[in-house]
């Protein structure tokens, strides 16, 4: 498997700290608001890469914090009239119904800041030990001109960063480039005791403490959506490596952004859909297929017209599905004939071909064009004369190549009998009501579909008209 590493910024071989398993910190959303498919598309594709890491064997830890400390959580407490705990409550339950309902893996553990918070003020007090980090009237600073790689993820030195610092930079810093590792309370803000007085941490701090606390203190991936590469992962680099001693990540990910007429979809901009309101229009796998038909380190200009484009794909890849639910209740023979079995060994080169394609640097884009390919050989071989059995295997694998993306599990069978199910309920309340011709017209309708009612003293059955 080869990653594109940010830090090299170069495609590496992936090699794992412990054979077989992977660790993987990724930067989460802050909880203050329902995400936005933008957010959607970093989170989808590291589930995609988890996913496809997992269908390669490897046993991956995966981890995704929750930010649910800082300003706009406070922001937004203060607007709602509520604590910032309430708020953090209310939309981390928001974020699993989304990423739920966008089949969206739940990771191994979703780290809250504000419930590592001892352990936060241990790493701070613990680089203020090495000398990495200073306080001032109660506010911590990283010293960054104490670490000499500073700058290695963005690719430049501290004296260009320090001359791109803002002007107005506080006074109280020994060097514009340093950053708050914590804060000091302000009126009206919460905080916890700590040896600097009382105060909370900075956003940066928390996922350098709670991917060490969880993952260790040298880890195999990191990763986040592209805007955090500078200075939020930079950030996390300096505090680790200063306190450990260690490499703090051995590969890091980032993934571009989604973009609406070419500008970053962002709660700032008002130009978002958020992933609730496009679930309502869209099933998950449209959804998940649009971000995904793009290599995941290439910004993606979203527009409704992809959106329907990305909904007629996902309805041809489950026409083929189908099609094969069809043909498996309805062919004659069972067994698969010797030629069957040639043909369904061919198609594992299109197994082949989409482990290559996955395996350099999770190309989707080229993963899922080989999945066309295979529906159309098999839409072209497979049919009324072949076997259950190669019916069954063909759309395993259809089924198999979906699963790392995401996609593809869900049943059309199911659809048609819920369908049904749903249309016979509608005539026994017309029937209740005294309603006869909408009953009768529901069973006309049925029938049409060549589906017949049964009156049985167990309920209404029904069977397929052959
Ligand atoms: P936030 O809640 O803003 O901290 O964002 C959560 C995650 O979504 C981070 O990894 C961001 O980099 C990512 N993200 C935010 N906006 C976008 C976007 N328009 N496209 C892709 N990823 C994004
Ligand atoms: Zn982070």
């Amino acid at each position: 498997m080869k990653i594109y590493n940010s830090l090299t910024r170069k495609k590496e071989e992936f090699v794992p700290i412990v054979p077989g398993k992977i660790s993987m910190y990724v930067c989460g959303p802050t909880v203050y608001n329902y995400f936005h498919i933008g957010n959607g598309r970093t989170f989808i594709v590291f589930d995609t890469i988890r996913r496809y890491m997992e269908y390669r064997g490897y046993e991956v830890n995966f981890v995704q914090n929750f930010t649910d400390i800082d300003d706009k959580m406070i922001n937004k407490a203060n607007e709602e009239h509520t604590t910032v705990k309430e708020i953090g409550d209310k939309y981390i339950a928001e974020y699993y119904k989304d990423a739920d309902g966008l089949n969206i893996k739940r990771a191994t553990t979703n780290p809250r800041a504000t419930e590592y918070i001892s352990e936060i003020i241990e790493f701070v007090s613990g680089l203020i030990e090495k000398g990495y980090a200073y306080e001032v009237d109660g506010d911590v600073y990283f010293r960054t001109k104490k670490f000499e790689n500073y700058g290695q993820l963005i690719g430049q030195n501290l004296d260009d960063l320090r001359s791109g610092a803002r002007i107005n930079v506080d006074e109280r810093k020994e060097d514009p480039v340093d950053f708050a590792i914590w804060k000091a309370q302000k009126p009206g803000e919460p905080g916890w005791e700590c040896p600097w007085g009382v105060g909370r941490p900075g956003w940066h701090i928390e996922c350098s403490c709670m991917a060490k606390k969880l993952l260790g203190e040298t880890i195999d991936i990191h990763a986040g959506g592209m805007d955090l590469a500078f200075p939020h992962h930079e950030n996390e680099i300096a505090q680790s490596e200063a306190l450990t001693g260690k490499k703090f990540a051995n590969y890091w990910m980032h993934a571009a952004f989604l973009n609406v007429n070419n500008q970053k979809m962002s709660k700032s901009l008002n130009n978002f859909l958020t992933a609730r309101d496009a679930l309502k229009q869209y099933d998950p796998d449209v959804i998940r297929f649009l971000m995904l038909s793009g290599h995941y380190r290439i910004q993606l200009n979203f527009s409704n017209d992809l959106l329907e484009s990305a909904k007629a794909s996902v309805e041809r890849l489950y026409n083929a599905i189908g099609n094969l639910e069809s043909l498996i209740s309805e062919v004659k023979i069972n067994e698969m004939t010797e030629d069957e079995v040639k043909y369904l060994n061919s198609l594992d080169s299109y197994r082949q071909r989409y482990i290559e394609k996955m395996d350099d640097d999770f190309n989707t884009a080229d993963a899922i064009s080989v999945l066309f390919d295979l529906i159309r050989d098999i839409n072209s071989n497979v049919g009324i004369n072949s076997s259950k059995e190669l019916c069954e295997k063909a759309l395993e694998l259809i089924r198999e190549l979906g699963s790392p993306l995401g996609i593809l599990q869900k049943t059309t069978k199911g659809n048609l009998e819920e369908e049904i199910e749903a249309l016979i309920a509608e005539r026994q309340q017309a029937r209740k009501d005294r309603n006869f011709a909408l009953a009768d017209k529901i069973r006309d309708e049925l029938k049409a579909k060549g589906i017949e009612l049964l009156d049985t003293p167990q309920g209404v059955r029904w069977k397929k008209i052959d």
